[in-house]
Parts: structure tokens; sequence; C-alpha cells
């Protein structure tokens, strides 16, 4: 009997999965959006002004075999084995990948929100990286801080790319200290030395 497959995100997670899953499944992928984001691309957007092409229709990225549902998860009853969708569907499975990502919640760092909305980010969506490349690009002088709330992050090597992409904006400004300071709680790095 084919097994039917539920993944719920249509990010790389869902779409690796989904994708990798052959035809003896019955695979469904539910998304909010019919886009997808290649999120590591915001790196280039926010600190070099790219304008490179991130996003992607889903239901391209996805193999023919795979169904598509443009949806979110508002509900999941692991006991039946269904899940009742924001639109009023309700989605029966086998087997369930939950691949809905991770979001920051600044609520947590007073002022956090704040800045976030002043100046951009590089790491929610495409528009704040835009902002956070607007924002580097008027920079006359200062000191541009990184800081790291948590040793777990969505992309470990991430502060440390920022801080080196963010040395080129603090050079190119045109007066006052030029400083970039990044702040990370974890004790050491990923990096393997080679003997
Ligand atoms: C700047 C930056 C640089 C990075 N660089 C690298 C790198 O060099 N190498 C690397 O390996 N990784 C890198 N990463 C990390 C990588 O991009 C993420 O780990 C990856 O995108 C996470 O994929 P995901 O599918 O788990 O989540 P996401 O890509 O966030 O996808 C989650 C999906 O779930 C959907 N969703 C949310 N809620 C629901 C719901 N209720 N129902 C249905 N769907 C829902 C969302 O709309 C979204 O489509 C980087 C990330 C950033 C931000």
């Amino acid at each position: 009997m084919t097994e039917r497959v539920l993944v719920l995100g249509g990010g790389s997670g869902g779409t690796i999965v989904a994708n990798s899953l052959g035809s003896a499944f019955e695979t469904t992928v539910v998304s909010p959006s019919p886009d997808h984001l290649f999120q590591p691309g915001l790196l280039y957007v926010a600190f070099k002004g790219e304008r490179s092409r991130l996003v992607r229709e889903e239901r391209r990225l996805l193999k023919r075999r795979v169904h598509f549902l443009q949806d979110s998860a508002a509900r999941v009853d692991l006991r039946e084995k269904g899940v009742e969708t924001a639109g009023g569907q309700r989605l029966a499975y086998d087997q369930l990948v939950v691949a809905t990502g991770i979001g920051t919640d600044p609520s947590q760092i007073p002022g956090l929100a704040q800045v976030g909305e002043e100046v951009g980010n590089y790491h929610s969506s495409l528009e704040h990286a835009r902002q956070l490349w607007q924002t580097l690009s008027g920079f006359s002088g200062g000191t541009i801080a990184l800081g790291q709330a948590t040793p777990i992050c969505k992309c470990p090597p991430r502060p440390s790319k920022a801080s080196c992409s963010s040395t080129s904006c603090s050079e190119r400004a045109t007066s006052g200290t030029r400083a970039v300071s990044c702040s990370s709680p974890a004790t050491r790095g990923r990096t393997r030395r080679s003997r």
C-alpha cells in the first residue's frame, strides 16, 4: 500500500525530504507561501546589495510526483493521524514530517525589535535584508555591533560570516570610528584543524 507522507513546510528541509522520497510514497507538501526563499543568499543581499534571484516558485522546485498545497498547518492530531489547516482542510497521513523551520523572538531582548525595525536584518526576509543593505550603504562611521543571543542558531557560522561581510561596509565608511564588534555565547568555533 502507498504510504501517505505529509510534509509541513516548503523550506529547504521540507523540499529536500519531499523530493528524496520515492514513488512508493504519496507525498504532499503544505506551506503557506507559493514561494521558496534561499536563505543563505540573504547575506549577499544585506552586505553586498546583490539582487540575485533568491525566491523561486516552490511548485517548480518539487518533483512532479509531489503534491503541493498552499496552506498552513493549524492543528496536528497525532492520535487520528490528521492535520487541520488554516484554510479548513483536514489532511490524513501515515507519516508526518514537521519542517516548519525556526524564527527569532526579539521580544526576549528589550529593545531588539525596535533596532530590527530601524536597521533591518539578514535572517528573516528579503525585504529586511534589503533594508539592512540600505542602512549599511548610508554608514558613515561608528561601530557595527553584531550579537548572537544563544549558542543555538539557525546557521552556526552565520554571525562570523556577517562580521566578515560587515568589515567591508565599515571600510567604506567615510568618517568617524570604523569598527565591527561581534559578541557570541559560543566558547569555541566549530572549525576542525587539519594535521
Ligand atoms: C543568512 C543565512 C545564511 C545561512 N547560511 C547557510 C549556509 O551557508 N549553509 C547552510 O547549510 N545553512 C545556512 N543557513 C541556514 C539554512 O538556510 C536553514 O537552516 C534552512 O533554510 C532551514 O530550512 P528549514 O526547511 O528547516 O526551515 P525554513 O527554510 O525556514 O522553512 C520553513 C518553512 O515552513 C513554513 N511554515 C511555517 N509554519 C508553517 C505551518 N504552520 N504550516 C506549514 N508550513 C509552515 C514556512 O513558511 C517555510 O516555508 C543560513 C541561514 C541564513 C538566514
